[in-house]
């Protein structure tokens, strides 16, 4: 294999002179400039030997063979990351890979959206209320989100601030998943803490059973040792690229470039423009990464994205998230599913049921509906089904907190109910119900 172009550093900043979108306005790029170079010095936060296992367990789900988990807040905080917070979203998607492993049978590849997702693109670079007129919050990597002119002007500090944030919570993600926490017979005990209801019983039942599957197996001589650790992979968009650039360092064991402030980074549907910037950045990393696709891409997008970013056709080396709505997958994707395969390629393919199906309450709140939720997540795997390819992980904003901010799920979260706990500083999240019995109904759907 060669990556002769990757050897040359000036390729890693050829984005700069290229079109870019949704940067904050910098009132001072000399400071920028200061910070850039502070983090570029500072340790990674990943290593590249785990970001090469990653690359191979994605290409293992590409191959129907795995399948992935991945999700977490739309926009991590620096207040929010304590450890209580990070502890219950560890525990829900620790829980909730435990339905799918059961469900599915396979190994199920667990990632947050933690540790680094600090950067929102926006629909207007400004925010109005009354007769004033501020920055949007882009997240906390670049301002803050109170509504006056110091808060929302971007601070170049808030880069600093975002790497030792992600430190921290990676290192305690690091120390639940390593330290016997994780461990599948604690099963029962990621239960603990959370308000029980219907999706909690159900669990219950399922941790019964395999506590017994474990027991038999243990009284049979099997050894556990395995069960301890767990690989659990963190990944962020790769939006702000005066955050990404310097943490992308030269490995020392194949002198190839990584982006060391996550396992896996995304481009999101507003910025994967082919001549842009983070395309050309993205080309140029050799983690595993990914691109989200929204209703309106068109199979030829796709096959330039797959020539762009994975020439070499790696395995696990590029996810495609289809993020199109539950009233447009079943039309908007099974021709894109046809081109990719008749081109040869093996994208590994992820379904983000939530960025399709916003809403604004009467009331003026960011929602959405877990039906259409699960909708959407099935006529992901009907598209799959129709068109013979695998459909290959999940992706979804959650929490596990108990928080209002989507509607429905079996508590019938009501537009009233909204008010009483809507916390996200950006999209609505999952809470700990929801997120749970979305994890039930994606284990019947790969049972099918
Ligand atoms: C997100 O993942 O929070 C996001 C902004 O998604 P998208 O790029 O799909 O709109
Ligand atoms: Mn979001």
């Amino acid at each position: 294999m060669t990556h002769t172009a990757l050897h040359d550093p000036s390729a890693l900043d050829a984005w700069r002179s290229l079109p870019i979108k949704q940067q904050p306005e910098w009132p001072d790029y000399a400071e920028v400039e200061r910070v850039s170079t502070e983090l570029s010095q500072l340790p990674p936060l990943v290593f590249a030997g785990e970001v090469d296992s990653l690359k191979h367990r994605l290409g293992e789900a590409a191959q129907g063979r795995a399948f992935l988990l991945q999700g977490g807040d739309c926009a991590e905080t620096f207040a929010g990351a304590t450890a209580d917070k990070i502890r219950d979203r560890v525990k829900t998607l620790l829980q909730m890979a435990v339905v799918l492993t059961y469900g599915a049978s396979m190994p199920v590849i667990k990632m947050g959206r933690m540790a680094g997702q600090f950067a929102k693109p926006r629909s207007n670079d400004n925010e109005t209320r009354g007769d004033v007129t501020l920055p949007a919050y882009r997240g906390d990597i670049a301002n803050g989100y109170d509504f006056t002119e110091a808060s929302r002007t971007p601070n170049p500090q808030r880069l600093l601030q975002a790497y030792h944030t992600s430190a921290s919570t990676l290192n305690l993600i690091r120390a639940f998943t390593q330290g016997g926490f994780a461990d599948l017979r604690e099963v029962h005990s990621w239960n603990k803490g959370f308000a029980s209801n219907p999706a909690n019983h159900r669990y219950e039942r399922l941790a019964a059973e395999i506590d017994r599957a474990i027991k038999f197996m243990g009284a049979a001589g099997a050894d556990f040792d395995e069960l301890k650790r767990v690989e659990f992979y963190t990944g962020h968009e790769g939006l702000l690229m005066d955050y990404e650039r310097p943490m992308t360092r030269i490995d020392s064991r194949t002198n190839l470039p990584y982006n060391t402030s996550a396992h896996f980074v995304w481009i999101g549907e507003r910025t994967r423009e082919l001549d842009g910037a983070h395309v050309d950045y993205f080309s140029k990393i050799r983690n595993p990464i990914g691109v989200k696709l929204g209703p309106t891409t068109s199979s030829e997008t796709v096959l330039q994205l797959i020539d762009k970013l994975d020439p070499e056709r790696e395995p696990g080396r590029l996810t495609f998230i289809t993020r199109m709505g539950a009233g447009k997958i079943r039309d908007a994707l099974p021709p894109l599913l046809e081109t990719v395969k008749d081109s040869g390629a093996l994208p590994l393919w992820v379904t983000d049921p939530m960025h399709g199906n916003g809403i604004t309450t009467p009331n003026g709140y960011k929602t959405r509906r877990f039906d259409d939720v699960v909708d959407e997540v099935r006529g992901f795997f009907e598209a799959h089904r129709a068109v013979g390819t695998y459909p290959g992980g999940i992706h979804v904003e959650l929490t596990g907190d108990d928080v209002t901010e989507c509607l429905g799920g079996s508590e019938q979260i009501d537009e009233a109910t909204l008010a009483t706990r809507y916390e996200s500083l950006c999209d609505p999240r999952l809470n700990h119900m929801q997120s749970l019995e979305l994890a039930f109904l994606v284990a019947e759907e790969l049972e099918k």
